[in-house]
C-alpha cells in the first residue's frame, strides 16, 4: 500500500514556531521505498518537495507551501561494537533527544554536549548541529541517504557531507538528498567533554563529572535560557538561535572591536567575544551583537518578540504571523548592521517565503 497522501494539512502545529500556512499536499513515510513512492508522485504532478523533520528549523510563510511536504517518520536506534567504538545508528525520524539519552545511558561519548536539542536524527547532519563545543559532524561515521535526483539509496560517508559550522551538502542543495538514517562512532567509557566555560562553571565542583552529569548540566544550562522544549515556557514557541555566529576576516572583527570601544560598549578588547578559526578567520557572538546593538531581551512587538532568556532566540508568542516575525527579525538584523555593519545571517530554513534582503543605502 503506498502511503497515503493528504491535501491542505496546517504546517503551524508542525513547528516549533507555531506559525505558517498549510502544504498543499503532506505525505508521513516510513521506508526508503515509500519515499521513492513520494519523490515520484510528486515529480509526476510537477510539485516541488519539501522534507520535514520535526520543524525545530523552519519558518513557514503565511501562505503555506503549494507543493509535497514529506515527514520521515521512522524510529529507532541500534547500538553494534566496532573496534575501540560503538556505532549508532538512528533513523531518520528519531528524536534527537532519545538518542543522546540512550547513549549517555550506555556511557557512550561525543554527543552528550549536544542533550536538549530538538528535532529529529535526520535533520542533525544537515546544519551540522552543534552546542557547547561540539557538532555532529564530530562523531557522524556515514549516513544512509536517499539520491533525490536518481531515486537510489546509498551510504554517504562523513567527508562527503561538506560539513562545515551550521551548513552541510544538505543545507547548500536540498534538492540533493533525504537522511534515511545517520551512523555516530561514539567512545564507550570516554571522558565527556568539557570544553566550554559556561558549562565547565557548571560542573566546577565536580573533578571528573560523568557522562550524565555533563547531560544533566546541558540540560539545566538549555532549560535556563529557554533552549529545551517546554510546553510551559512563555519562550517556547521559537527556532533556538535566530541568527548564526558571523565568521569574518581578522580586519573586520578588529573594526567591531573598535567600534564597540568607540561606543563604549567594552572598555577591553577582551570584553568583544571572538573566537579564532583556522586560516584567519574570527567567529563573532550573534547575541552579544544583538545586545550591543540595543535590542533587549524581552522586547515585543505586537505577537512576537525577543526571548526574555536569550537575545538571539525570537518568539512567536501567539496569534502573530510569520510576517510578523520577519518584521522583527528584519529589525533584529539591520540594528546589527547598523552599528557594526555586519549582516547577521538567519538560522532557520524558510518555507515558501524569502528571507528579506537587505535594503542596499546610497
Ligand atoms: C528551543 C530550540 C533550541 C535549539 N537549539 C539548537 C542548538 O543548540 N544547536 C543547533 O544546531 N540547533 C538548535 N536548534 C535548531 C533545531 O533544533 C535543529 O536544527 C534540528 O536539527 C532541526 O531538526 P528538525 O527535525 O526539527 O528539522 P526541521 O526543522 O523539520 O528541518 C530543518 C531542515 O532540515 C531538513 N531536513 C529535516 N529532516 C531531513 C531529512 N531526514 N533529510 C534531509 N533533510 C532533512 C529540512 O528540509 C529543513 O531544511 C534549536 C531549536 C529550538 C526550537
Amino acid at each position: 500500500m503506498p502511503p497515503a497522501i493528504r491535501q491542505n494539512v496546517p504546517l503551524a502545529p508542525l513547528t516549533t514556531f507555531e506559525l505558517g500556512g498549510p502544504a498543499g499536499f503532506f505525505c508521513q513515510v516510513v521506508t526508503s521505498e515509500d519515499a521513492v513512492w513520494a519523490l515520484r508522485w510528486a515529480g509526476d504532478r510537477g510539485l516541488p518537495v519539501f522534507v520535514l523533520g520535526g520543524g525545530s528549523n523552519v519558518v513557514v510563510g503565511d501562505a503555506g507551501f503549494p507543493g509535497l511536504v514529506l515527514q520521515l517518520v521512522a524510529r529507532g536506534t541500534e547500538f553494534r561494537s566496532q573496534g575501540d567504538y560503538v556505532l549508532v545508528e538512528a533513523q531518520a525520524g528519531q528524536p534527537w533527544d532519545d538518542v543522546v539519552a540512550a547513549a549517555v545511558a550506555r556511557d557512550l561519548a561525543g554527543i552528550e554536549c549536544l542533550s536538549g536539542i530538538p528535532g529529529t536524527a535526520g535533520a542533525t547532519p544537515v546544519q551540522n548541529v552543534g552546542a557547547y563545543g561540539q557538532e555532529v559532524a564530530d562523531t557522524i561515521l556515514s549516513l544512509r541517504v536517499l539520491d533525490r535526483r536518481s531515486l537510489v539509496v546509498r551510504e554517504l560517508p562523513a567527508a562527503e557531507c561538506g560539513f562545515a559550522y551550521r551548513n552541510s551538502v544538505f543545507r547548500r542543495d536540498p534538492g540533493q538528498a533525504i537522511v534515511l538514517s545517520a551512523s555516530f562512532a561514539l567512545r564507550p567509557g570516554a571522558q565527556p567533554l568539557v570544553a566550554y566555560r559556561e558549562l565547565a562553571d557548571a560542573l566546577a565542583s565536580q573533578a571528573r563529572p560523568s557522562l550524565s552529569e555533563v547531560r544533566e548540566a546541558v540540560l539545566d544550562l538549555r532549560r535556563k535560557k529557554s533552549m529545551v522544549c517546554d510546553a510551559h515556557d512563555p519562550n517556547r514557541r521559537s527556532a533556538g538561535s535566530f541568527f548564526t555566529n558571523p565568521v569574518v576576516g581578522a580586519a573586520q572583527a578588529a573594526e567591531v572591536v573598535a567600534q564597540a570601544l568607540r561606543e563604549n560598549l567594552a572598555h577591553a578588547p577582551e570584553e568583544v567575544p571572538q573566537y579564532p578559526l583556522p586560516g584567519g578567520r574570527v567567529k563573532l557572538a550573534a547575541g552579544w551583537l544583538v545586545e550591543r546593538a540595543g535590542i533587549v531581551r524581552g522586547l515585543r512587538m505586537g505577537p512576537v518578540g525577543v526571548s526574555s532568556r536569550h537575545a538571539l532566540v525570537l518568539v512567536h508568542h501567539g496569534g502573530g504571523s510569520t510576517a510578523d516575525l520577519l518584521r522583527l527579525a528584519v529589525h533584529v538584523r539591520d540594528a546589527v548592521a547598523l552599528r557594526f555593519a555586519i549582516t547577521l545571517q538567519p538560522e532557520p530554513i524558510f518555507l515558501g517565503v524569502a528571507w528579506p534582503a537587505p535594503q542596499r543605502t546610497g
